[in-house]
């Protein structure tokens, strides 16, 4: 497959044409932001490690049944996606308490919530991504109807069931993450963009260590180690 000419480059990824119209190809990159780009660095091999980590988790969930834009796999940090037209919210789905939800609501950190919270943030860097309800979602045309409210929401559990099950097993809590949604050319809503400890919050289930990007958020350091655990446990 051709790389063609750079479409886009956001902070953990740069996406390519290719000659065919309806592929692109996606790089992962090093770098490392936080705080909406405030805070900024870089590990060598993460973007290898989060396009390893990511392939994984996507394959297992295609095997549970949900759509993703992932083709194949084309080299240690190149995918060839399905191009989608991007949905500009974050879904974003929390089992535990901590982050922006601990800080802005005061919800003790750690705590367990009493079920599944799915929140929708608007992907806009110049806002900072703030969050919305429904109601705005479809005042700015987010989304075209409600019911693809309502999809984005059962795609998040349901991924989330996947994923926290698996996690489970591996001794990690999935305490939450972030996940995007595109629209692929025959209108399907599909699962794109990446799961990975850049967009997950990883504790092991014995000590809390926490193993993504937190440790890069709070200078805990290790940060590449962390990755690695992840993966390593992901393929044990
Ligand atoms: N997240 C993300 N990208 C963002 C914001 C959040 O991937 O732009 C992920 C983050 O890694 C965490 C979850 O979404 O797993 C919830 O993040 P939170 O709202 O607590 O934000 P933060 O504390 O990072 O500001």
């Amino acid at each position: 497959m051709k790389k063609g000419q750079m479409l886009y480059e956001g902070k953990g990824k740069r996406l390519y044409k290719t000659d065919n119209d309806d592929l692109l190809i996606a790089e992962f990159k090093d770098d490392l932001t936080a705080f909406n780009a405030q805070k900024k660095g870089s590990e060598e091999g993460k973007g290898a490690l989060n396009n390893k980590i990511s392939t994984q988790l996507f394959r297992l969930l295609e095997q549970n049944g949900i759509k993703t834009h992932l083709i194949d796999v084309l080299s240690d940090t190149q995918q060839l996606v399905k191009k989608v037209q991007i949905i500009p919210l974050e879904v974003v789905v929390r089992n535990i308490a901590t982050g922006s939800l601990s800080k802005r609501l005061g919800i003790t950190e750690g705590e367990i919530l009493p079920f599944t919270l799915v929140e929708l943030y608007y992907k806009n860097d110049d806002l900072g991504d703030p969050l919305v309800n429904d109601e705005h979602c479809l005042i700015m045309n987010l989304v075209k109807t409600e019911k693809d409210l309502q999809v984005l929401r059962h795609l998040g559990r349901e991924i989330n069931s996947i994923l926290f099950k698996f996690f489970e097993t591996k001794g990690l809590k999935l305490v939450d993450f972030k996940v995007e949604f595109g629209i692929d050319r025959d209108g399907n809503i599909v699962l794109a963009d990446e799961i990975s400890p850049d967009s997950c919050r990883f504790w092991d289930a014995k000590t809390n260590e926490k193993l993504d990007k937190d440790r890069f958020r709070q200078g805990l350091g290790n940060v590449k180690v962390a990755y690695e655990e992840i993966l390593r446990r992901i393929l044990s």
